[in-house]
C-alpha cells in the first residue's frame, strides 16, 4: 500500500484552510494538486536553464533542449511510447483535436463511420461531430444501461467494415466505469479501425501502456497527473504518422521553406508548432518519476480501497442515487451522484462550506446526463493524497447538506 501520510506532505496545498476548515480535495478529475517535487523541477528549470529550444547554439538553449527531449522520453515511456511517438500539447482536448485535424481530415472520407460512445467527455465527442460535419462522415454513438455502463452489444452492433476511427474513454470521468478497454480494441481492430483512447483518467491511476494494448493514438492530461496545468502529451503511433497531415504550421515544425510553400520537419516537432512548454514537460516528467516511485499498481489498489468505503458510507446517504457500476473492479476512483430533491450546486456549495471541495454539473459530458435523465450531478473524485478521513469529512458535509435541506 502507498503511504499517504507521507505523500500529505508532500502536497503544501493540502495544509491549507478552506472557509476555516483543513481542506480535503476531492477535484481530482478536474484537475489534481503538485507535489513539490514538481514545482522544484519547474523552478530549478526556470532559475537554471531557461532558454527557448533548439537550433539554439549557446549553452542555456542546449541544455533547455536536452530536458526537454529528455521529458519526452520520460512521459513517452510511462505509457509504454517511444520519445519519437509522443507529441507535447498544452491538454488532452488539443491532443484529440490534432489528431481529428491531422489525421481525420486526411482519412476520413464521405459514408466512412466513426464510432464513439455517450459517455465520452466533450473533448471526445465535438472534434468527432465536426470531423462528421466537414468530411460527411458518419458518427455512431455507443449507449449504455440506464446507470452510465457501456453497452458492449451495443458497441458490437455499431462496429463495420465502414468504421474508419474507433474513439473511446478508457476511465469515465463521471460513472468511473473502466471501460473493457483490451476487447474494445480488438474488435476495433478486427474491422481494420484506427483506435484513440482518451486517458485523461486513466494513465495516472491504472496506468496504459501502448505496447500492450496497441491503439493508435492516445491522449493524457498533464494537470490531471500531477504536472503543471498547460501540459500533456498525445500519444502518435510511429505507423500512423506516415499517414497524418500538419496540425498548426509555423516555426519550428518546418525542414524548408520558400515564398510559396513548406517541407515539415520530420518526426514529432511536426506537430509542435512555436515555443514549447519547456517548463512544463520537465514538470510533467517529473509527475511521472513520481507515479512511477509509488508504483502504479499500489496507486491502484489505494484508490479501489478509498472508493469502496466511499461507496459503503455514501449508500447510507437518504435519497442518494450513484451513478455507474456498482463493482469497484471495474471503477477507478470517482465518485458521481445525485441527492434526491436537492440540487447539485448545492451540494457542492456546502461541501465548500465545510472545506471539502468537489466539482457539481454536468462535467462536460451533456449527452450522457441527458441520457440518464440528469441535468447536474455532484462528483468526488479520489488521488493518492486522500484517505478514508477524507471521506468521511464528505459524508459529514453531505449529512449537513441533509439538514439545510430538510
Ligand atoms: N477527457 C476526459 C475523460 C476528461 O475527464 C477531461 C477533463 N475533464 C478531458 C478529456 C479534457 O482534458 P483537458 O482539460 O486536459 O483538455
Amino acid at each position: 500500500m502507498i503511504n499517504v501520510k507521507k505523500i500529505k506532505q508532500d502536497f503544501k496545498i493540502l495544509d491549507r484552510k478552506v472557509n476555516g476548515k483543513k481542506l480535503v480535495y476531492l477535484d481530482n478529475a478536474a484537475s489534481s494538486q503538485r507535489p513539490r517535487q514538481v514545482l522544484k523541477a519547474v523552478k530549478d528549470y526556470q532559475e537554471k536553464h531557461n532558454a527557448n529550444v533548439h537550433r539554439g547554439l549557446h549553452s542555456l538553449s542546449e541544455e533547455a533542449s536536452e530536458m526537454y527531449e529528455e521529458a519526452r522520453k520520460t512521459v513517452a515511456e510511462f505509457v509504454g511510447a517511444r520519445e519519437d511517438e509522443m507529441v507535447f500539447i498544452k491538454n488532452a482536448t488539443e491532443g484529440i483535436n490534432l489528431v481529428a485535424y491531422a489525421w481525420g481530415l486526411k482519412n476520413i472520407k464521405k459514408g466512412d463511420e466513426i464510432v464513439t460512445t455517450v459517455i465520452e467527455h466533450h473533448a471526445n465527442l465535438i472534434p468527432w461531430q465536426e470531423l462528421s460535419k466537414k468530411t460527411g462522415a458518419i458518427l455512431k454513438l455507443v449507449d449504455t444501461d440506464d446507470n452510465g455502463v457501456f453497452d458492449m452489444r451495443d458497441f458490437k452492433s455499431k462496429l463495420s467494415s465502414k468504421t474508419k476511427l474507433v474513439a473511446v474513454v478508457h476511465v469515465s470521468n463521471v460513472t468511473g466505469e473502466i471501460l473493457p478497454i483490451e476487447k474494445i480494441v480488438k474488435l476495433s481492430k478486427g474491422v481494420g479501425a484506427k483506435v484513440l483512447v482518451d486517458a485523461a483518467q486513466s494513465a495516472q491511476h491504472i496506468g496504459f501502456d501502448v505496447k500492450k494494448i496497441p491503439v493508435d493514438f492516445l491522449a493524457i492530461a498533464g494537470h490531471k497527473m500531477l504536472g503543471p496545468m498547460g501540459i500533456s502529451g498525445v500519444y502518435l503511433k510511429k505507423e500512423v504518422q506516415a499517414e497524418m497531415d500538419v496540425f498548426m504550421t509555423g516555426g519550428g515544425m518546418i525542414k524548408e521553406v520558400s515564398n510559396k510553400s513548406a517541407k515539415w520537419a520530420e518526426g514529432v516537432e511536426k506537430w509542435e508548432a512555436g515555443t514549447p512548454n519547456v517548463g512544463g514537460a520537465v514538470g510533467l516528467a517529473e509527475a511521472c518519476r513520481y507515479h512511477k516511485k509509488l508504483d502504479l499498481k499500489k496507486i491502484r489498489e489505494h484508490e479501489k480501497e478509498i472508493t469502496s468505503y466511499a461507496f459503503k458510507r455514501l449508500k447510507e446517504i437518504e435519497g442518494i442515487r450513484l451513478i455507474g457500476p456498482n463493482n469497484v473492479k471495474i471503477r477507478g476512483g470517482v465518485v458521481t451522484f445525485v441527492i434526491k430533491g436537492i440540487h447539485a450546486h448545492d451540494v457542492a456549495q456546502i461541501l465548500d462550506s465545510e472545506g471539502v471541495a468537489v466539482r457539481s454539473g454536468h462535467h462536460c459530458t451533456m449527452p450522457l446526463h441527458k441520457r440518464l435523465g440528469l441535468i447536474s450531478t455532484t462528483r468526488a473524485s479520489f488521488y493518492i493524497y486522500n484517505d478514508k478521513n477524507d471521506v468521511d469529512r464528505l459524508i459529514k458535509g453531505l449529512e449537513k447538506v441533509k439538514r439545510v435541506f430538510k
